[in-house]
């Protein structure tokens, strides 16, 4: 598929890319969108920073959520601030011509009560680091029990900074039938385990 309207994304999205000046979409957003928006699965994607996974894995979940609902249905755990606040922008970008789709970030060193604040408006996706996430739930400030679409992003780096017993706690607030997507530049054992304990047969 070398063209972004093979892929399946509707016109709001199609027109933001088009804006954003991609021309052709990159091996892994021709091989995760489709598959992504046409499927309920797991999946585990190798990719690196600069393939352009972020677009890969947030259109799909930009597409299939209802942004008329006011519920938190995705969430992006990522291993870095930085990081964080790049993929809020990118998606916030992606869905520019999307009404009522809200996307917060949370990470650490900002205020909580900030951001708990925007995501009692009705943020329908989360972007945040494992640290936060962990407080924010902990007091109670966010609802992630309806949450169907779950993107571990960099999950090798998320490991090499001791997020896993955060990473798991977070992924136990969040329902048994979510699917999970999970990106890593490299597959060392740990992210295998990872892969193994929470996703069901991904592709
Ligand atoms: P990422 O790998 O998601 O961090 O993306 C790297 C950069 O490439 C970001 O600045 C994206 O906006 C940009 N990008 C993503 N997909 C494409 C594409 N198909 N064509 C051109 N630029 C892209």
């Amino acid at each position: 598929m070398n063209t972004f309207d093979q892929l399946g994304l509707d016109t709001p999205f199609l027109q933001a890319i088009n804006d954003m000046g991609f021309e052709t979409p990159s091996e892994v957003q021709a091989k995760a969108i489709p598959l992504l928006l046409e499927k309920e699965t797991d999946v585990v994607a190798l990719a690196q920073t600069g393939t352009g996974k972020t677009a890969a894995f947030g259109f799909p979940m930009l597409q299939k959520i209802d942004n008329q609902s006011r519920q938190t249905q995705g969430l992006i755990l990522s291993p870095t601030r930085e990081l964080c606040l790049q993929i809020t922008q990118e998606l916030k970008n992606y869905a520019k011509y999307v009404k009522g789709l809200n996307v917060v970030a949370i990470y650490g060193g900002a205020s909580i009560n900030y951001q708990a604040k925007n995501v009692k408006k009705g943020a329908q996706i989360l972007v945040a680091t494992p640290g936060r996430m962990q407080d924010i739930i902990r007091r109670r400030m966010v609802d992630i029990s309806k949450v169907e679409y779950c993107v571990l992003d960099e999950a090798d780096e998320m490991l090499n900074m001791g997020f896993y017993e955060d990473i798991t706690s977070i992924l136990s607030n969040t329902p048994d039938d979510k699917c999970t997507w999970l990106f890593s530049a490299t597959m060392p054992k740990e992210v295998s385990v990872i892969a193994k304990k929470f996703m069901y047969a991904p592709e």
